[in-house]
C-alpha cells in the first residue's frame, strides 16, 4: 500500500541538514578499512598476456576494483606444487621443502606453517580449501577448522562452474560457528588445455574464460551472502607457460599476474613494488588487520596497494584484532 510523508515547510531545511550530513558521514563510517574475508584464487597455469587474449571481464572489473600488477614472479622450479607451496608458507622452495610436483604421499607433508594455521591462531579465521589437483594436498594441513573440497581436474565433472557451486553450498550449509572466512580456490583448467593443446592455444584460452565465468559466479555468489563487500579478493597464478610445458626460468613460465580487490585496497591502481607469489600471505594477514603474529617467512605485504590512510588510522577506530 503506498504511503505519504507530509513535511511543513519549515521543517524542510532542517530535513536538508540532516540529510547532508548523513551523505558526507555515512559513506565514511560504512566502509570498512579491513576485510572480515579473504579469497585467495589461484588459476593454475595463467599468464598475464592471456587476460588480453582472452575474453576475461570478470577479472577485467576485479582489476578496476582493484589493484594489481602483470609483472608477478613465480618462486623456482615454476611448478605447481612447489610454488603454490611457496605461495601459503611465503617461503622459497629449498626453504619449505616441498619440491616435488605428484601427489606421492609416502613422502609426506609439508612442516612449516601455512596462512591458514597462521590466520587460524592469531586470528580465530576457520578455512576452506578447493583444489582440482590432489597433489596440494602435501602442502595443505587438514584440521578441524578447515572444509577440505578436492576433485581432479581430468575427471568428468570437476569443473571450473562445479568448484564456484561449491564454495557457495558450502558456505552456506557450514554452521555459524565454523563460516570460513579465509578461502583458497584453485582452478587447473587452463593448465591442463596449456599442457594438451600449448600456452595461448585456443582451448588455453577457452579455460581461461571458463574460469573468468567461474569467478563471476563466485562473486555474484558473495554478493547474494552478503559477504562481497567486506571481502578482499586475491587472483593470481602458480607459473605461466610456453609451448606445453613450464618449469623453467624463462618469463613465460616465472611471470604471473597479482590482482587484489577489497577493503582499504586503492581502486585501479598498478601496483609497481616487485610482487613475489611468496608476498601472498603476508599482505592476506594485511588485509584481514592483523599484525600481531609471529612466522619466519620471506613475504612482505604488498604495501602499496593498500590506502594510506588506513596505515595511519588512530587508535580505536578499526586497529588490527590482537
Ligand atoms: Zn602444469
Amino acid at each position: 500500500m503506498p504511503f505519504r510523508i507530509h513535511v511543513a515547510p519549515g521543517k524542510i531545511i532542517a530535513l536538508l541538514f540532516i540529510g547532508l550530513f548523513f551523505v558526507t558521514e555515512a559513506p565514511a563510517a560504512d566502509k570498512p578499512s579491513y576485510a572480515d574475508t579473504v579469497v585467495i584464487i589461484m588459476v593454475d597455469g595463467l599468464r598475464p598476456d592471456a587476460l588480453k587474449q582472452a575474453k576475461t571481464p570478470v577479472l577485467e572489473g576485479l582489476i578496476k576494483r582493484g589493484s594489481f600488477t602483470m609483472k608477478a614472479q613465480t618462486v623456482t622450479p615454476s611448478r605447481t606444487l612447489p610454488a603454490f607451496t611457496s605461495m601459503l608458507t611465503g617461503l622459497p622452495v629449498e626453504t619449505h621443502g616441498v619440491d616435488w610436483n605428484d601427489y606421492e604421499p609416502q613422502r609426506g607433508f609439508l612442516k612449516a606453517p601455512t596462512v591458514f594455521e597462521i590466520a587460524t591462531f592469531n586470528g580465530s579465521k576457520w578455512g576452506a580449501a578447493f583444489i582440482q589437483k590432489e597433489k596440494l594436498l602435501h602442502a595443505i594441513k587438514q584440521d578441524r577448522r578447515m572444509d577440505l573440497h578436492v576433485c581432479n581436474v581430468s575427471e568428468p565433472g570437476c569443473t571450473a562452474k562445479k568448484i564456484a557451486a561449491d564454495v557457495i553450498n558450502s558456505y552456506k550449509t557450514s554452521t555459524d560457528s565454523t563460516k570460513p572466512s579465509l578461502f583458497l580456490i584453485h582452478f587447473a583448467e587452463a593448465d591442463h588445455a596449456g599442457h594438451a593443446d600449448g600456452w595461448m592455444s585456443k582451448p588455453y584460452l577457452k579455460a581461461v574464460e571458463d574460469i573468468d565465468r567461474a569467478i563471476g559466479t563466485l562473486l555474484k555468489g558473495f554478493k547474494e551472502l552478503g559477504l562481497y563487500e567486506r571481502t578482499t579478493f586475491i587472483v593470481s597464478a602458480d607459473h605461466g607457460g610456453h609451448g606445453t610445458t613450464h618449469g623453467t626460468t624463462m618469463p613465460e613460465d616465472m611471470t604471473i599476474p597479482w590482482i587484489a580487490a577489497g577493503p582499504g585496497v586503492k581502486v585501479g591502481h598498478e601496483i609497481k613494488q616487485p610482487v613475489s607469489l611468496m608476498d601472498t600471505p603476508a599482505t592476506v594477514m594485511r588485509a584481514f588487520g592483523i599484525s600481531d603474529y609471529y612466522v619466519e617467512w620471506k613475504s612482505r605485504s604488498v604495501e602499496e596497494m593498500f590506502e594510506a590512510a588506513i596505515a595511519a588510522t588512530p587508535a580505536g577506530t578499526g586497529q588490527p584484532s590482537q
